[in-house]
C-alpha cells in the first residue's frame, strides 16, 4: 500500500481538488490511502471561530459563516448539480459544529479547540471523497478518529500505538482508494483530539507504519525538500536525496516542509518518504531513506522567526548547576515552551524558545523568584546545517547577531532585525 498526504495548500480550492484527481490519474490510486488536511487556511479560520466563541464575541456568527462560505464556493465550483449528496454531507458537519458551539459547557480551551478545528479535515475529506466518486473513482471515506487513538492531551495528543496499530492493521481495506483526515485522533471517551499544528504529515507516517506501507509521498507546492525555504531564499535548490537522519535534523530545527514527528515511525520500518510537487507529479522530488548522502551536498538554511531569547542568571552569583537546569527544563516542559537552543556559562543560562501557547508571562513570574530573568522577544533563529563561511556570511549580513553556536555539522545564529 502507498500512503499519500495532501496538505492544505494542495486542496485550497476547486482547482486544487481537481488537481488531486489528476495526480492520482498519473501516479495510480489502487491500494492507496490518502491523508488530507483542511482546505487552505481553514484551521486558522476555525481558530478565529474559537477565539470569538471564548470572547463571547458577536462576531462568532460571521466567523462561522466565513468558513461555510469558503467551502460552499468550492462545492459550487466542483459540482454543477446542487442536488449532489455532498451538499447535504457538508451541511451536516456544519450543523454538528454549530450544535457543539451552542451546547458545549466545557471551559477547557484545548478541548474546545480540538472539537472545533477538526471540522476542517472532516469537511475537506468529505468533499474530496464525493468528488472522486463523482469522477468515477470509488473511495472509502474513513473517520480517522475510529483508528488513531490518543491520550487526552488536547492540541498535542500522544498516540496510543498499540490500539492504533490494532485498529489500522485490522480495518483498513486494501486494493482501493481510502481517504482519511490528517491531524485528528480521539481519546478513550471518543472525544476528538489533535496531534499538533501541521500534524497531517505525522498521520501519514502513523498509517504507513501500521500498514507496513511501501512508501509515503507528501505532495507539496514546492519541488521537494530544498536546502532552504524558497519563500525566503531566492537561490534555494532541490535536494534529490537525504537520509532520515538529515530529514529529522532539518525538521527538528524548523524546516516546515516536513513535520518533525513524521520521520521516526518511517525510519523504524525503513519506509521511504518522497516529497514531491503536486504541480509536476511525475518529477522525482526528494527521496528520504536510510543512510544515503545528502545529494547535492549543500549548506541547508532554516529560519525560525518570533523566537524568545531568555537569559537566566543567578541572583547571588552562585553557579547554575544541574539541579537548577533540570528545574528550569521541567518548567519549560510544563508551560509548553519549545527549547530550540541552549547556551550556558557558570552563572547564566540562555535559551532560545518558542512560546506557541503564550505561556511565558506566567512562567516568568515563577522564574523571577529564583533567577534574574532577561528576555528579548521577536528574535530570529537561523540554523545552517553543513555550514561554511559564505553560508554564515549570507545569514549575518546586515543583522545584529546576539548569539552564535557551532557544532560539527550545525551553526546556529540568533539575530535581532
Ligand atoms: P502543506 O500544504 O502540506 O501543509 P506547507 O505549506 O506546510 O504544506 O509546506 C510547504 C511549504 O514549506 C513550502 O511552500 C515552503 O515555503 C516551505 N518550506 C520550508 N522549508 C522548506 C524547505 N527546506 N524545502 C521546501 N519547502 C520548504
Ligand atoms: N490542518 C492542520 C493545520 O493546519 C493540520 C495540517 O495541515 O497538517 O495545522
Ligand atoms: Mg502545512
Amino acid at each position: 500500500m502507498r500512503v499519500f498526504k495532501f496538505g492544505g495548500a494542495s486542496v485550497k480550492d476547486a482547482e486544487g481538488i481537481k488537481n488531486v484527481y489528476d495526480v492520482l490519474q498519473k501516479v495510480g490510486y489502487e491500494d492507496v490511502l490518502l491523508v488530507v488536511s483542511a482546505m487552505g487556511k481553514t484551521t486558522n479560520a476555525l481558530e478565529v471561530v474559537i477565539k470569538d466563541y471564548f470572547e463571547k464575541s458577536s462576531a462568532l456568527k460571521s466567523s462561522v459563516q466565513e468558513v461555510k462560505k469558503y467551502h460552499n464556493q468550492v462545492l459550487l465550483d466542483l459540482f454543477e448539480d446542487d442536488k449532489n449528496p455532498v451538499f447535504k454531507a457538508v451541511q451536516a458537519h456544519f450543523v454538528e459544529l454549530e450544535y457543539f458551539l451552542s451546547h458545549n459547557k466545557s471551559p477547557n480551551y484545548d478541548f474546545v479547540y480540538d472539537q472545533v478545528v477538526s471540522y476542517g479535515e472532516l469537511i475537506s475529506t468529505t468533499i474530496l471523497a464525493h468528488f472522486m466518486n463523482h469522477m468515477g473513482i470509488k473511495t472509502e471515506w474513513i473517520d480517522v478518529r475510529n483508528f488513531i487513538k490518543t491520550d487526552s492531551n488536547y492540541r498535542d495528543a500522544t498516540v496510543d500505538w498499540d490500539l492504533t496499530h490494532k485498529n489500522i492493521s485490522k480495518n483498513v481495506k486494501r486494493k482501493m482508494l481510502n481517504i482519511t483526515q490528517g491531524f485528528l485522533g480521539s481519546n478513550e471517551n471518543n472525544f476528538t483530539t489533535t496531534l499538533g499544528r501541521e500534524g497531517s504529515d505525522y498521520t501519514a507516517a502513523i498509517f504507513a507504519y501500521c500498514l507496513n506501507a511501501e512508501s509515503v509521498t507528501i505532495w507539496k507546492d514546492v519541488p521537494g525538500v530544498m536546502n532552504a525555504d524558497p519563500r525566503y531564499f531566492e537561490n534555494a535548490s532541490l535536494l534529490n536525496q537525504i537520509s532520515y537522519r538529515e530529514a529529522i535534523e532539518l525538521a527538528f530545527y524548523g524546516a516546515t516542509v516536513i513535520h518533525p514527528k513524521t520521520l521516526q515511525p518511517l525510519q523504524k520500518k525503513e519506509i521511504p518518504l518522497y516529497v514531491k510537487s503536486f504541480i509536476n507529479p511525475l518529477l522525482k522530488g526528494t527521496s528520504v531513506s536510510k543512510g544515503v548522502n545528502l545529494e547535492p551536498y549543500l549548506p541547508c538554511f532554516i529560519v525560525k522567526r518570533n523566537q524568545l531569547l531568555i537569559s537566566l542568571s543567578s541572583i547571588d552569583f552562585s553557579f547554575i548547576m544541574e539541579e537548577n537546569i533540570s528545574e528550569i527544563f521541567s518548567l519549560f516542559h510544563q508551560f509548553k515552551l519549545k527549547v530550540n537552543l541552549i547556551q550556558n556559562t557558570a552563572i547564566s543560562f540562555s535559551v532560545c524558545v518558542e512560546d506557541k501557547f503564550d505561556n511565558f508571562n506566567e512562567l516568568n513570574a515563577i522564574l523571577s523568584k529564583k533567577f534574574k530573568v532577561d528576555y528579548t522577544p521577536d528574535v530570529t533563529l537561523y540554523t545552517i546545517r553543513h555550514f561554511n563561511d559564505s553560508a554564515a556570511q549570507t545569514v549575518e549580513q546586515g543583522k545584529k547577531v546576539v548569539l552564535k553556536q557551532i557544532s560539527t555539522e550545525t551553526m546556529q545564529i540568533v539575530t535581532v532585525e
